[in-house]
């Protein structure tokens, strides 16, 4: 058999992004949402919660053992997230550039991170860094039912299909 124009690939990039205490505390979500709808990405899961220790050290699993991880535990436990899967073209690559980096002393206006924080322990967003990282961490954040297949009515229109 085969799929019609209209129907999805099977391979779909998608990416885990999260605005973090200090984000939603500031009344910030509905801006980092906004600006990963108008690129053109499509939001395939969203979610608020508490965060667990124990997701957080999962989700941190590299950063366990670091100096600072007390201190991003109380910072990421100290109010709800609000947790998104985006879909679309390299967008994995493209959410880091659209957050910034880690620290946002060094990042540039016009990323969420420039525009809204100025120091690394409160830098409002998360987006995974990497392929994997963005496979592992859609899996412990969400379960596969609770993401959907949608069709975007402009999709035709942010990429060649
Ligand atoms: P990210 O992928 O850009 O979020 O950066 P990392 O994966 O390296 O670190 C995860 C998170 O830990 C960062 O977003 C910060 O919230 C926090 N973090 C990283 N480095 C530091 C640090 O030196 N001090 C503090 N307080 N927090 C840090
Ligand atoms: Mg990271």
């Amino acid at each position: 058999w085969h799929r019609s124009k209209s129907t999805h690939p099977d391979v779909k990039e998608r990416t885990l992004v999260a605005v973090k205490p200090d984000g939603v505390q500031r009344r910030l979500v509905g801006q980092i949402i906004q600006r990963f709808e108008q690129r053109g990405f499509k939001l395939v899961g969203l979610k608020m919660l508490q965060v667990s220790e124990d997701l957080l050290s999962q989700h941190y699993c590299q950063l366990t053992s670091k100096p600072f991880y007390p201190s991003l535990v109380d910072y990421m436990t100290s109010g709800p997230v609000v947790v998104m899967v985006w879909e679309g073209h390299n967008v994995v690559q493209s959410s880091r550039t659209m957050v910034g980096p880690t620290n946002p002393a060094a990042a540039p206006t016009g990323t969420v991170r420039g525009d809204f924080s100025i120091h690394v322990s409160r830098n409002v967003v998360h987006a995974s860094d990497s392929l994997e990282g963005a496979q592992r961490e859609i899996q412990l954040w969400f379960q596969g039912k609770d993401l959907l297949n949608w069709d975007c009515c402009d999709q035709s229109l942010t990429v060649e299909e």
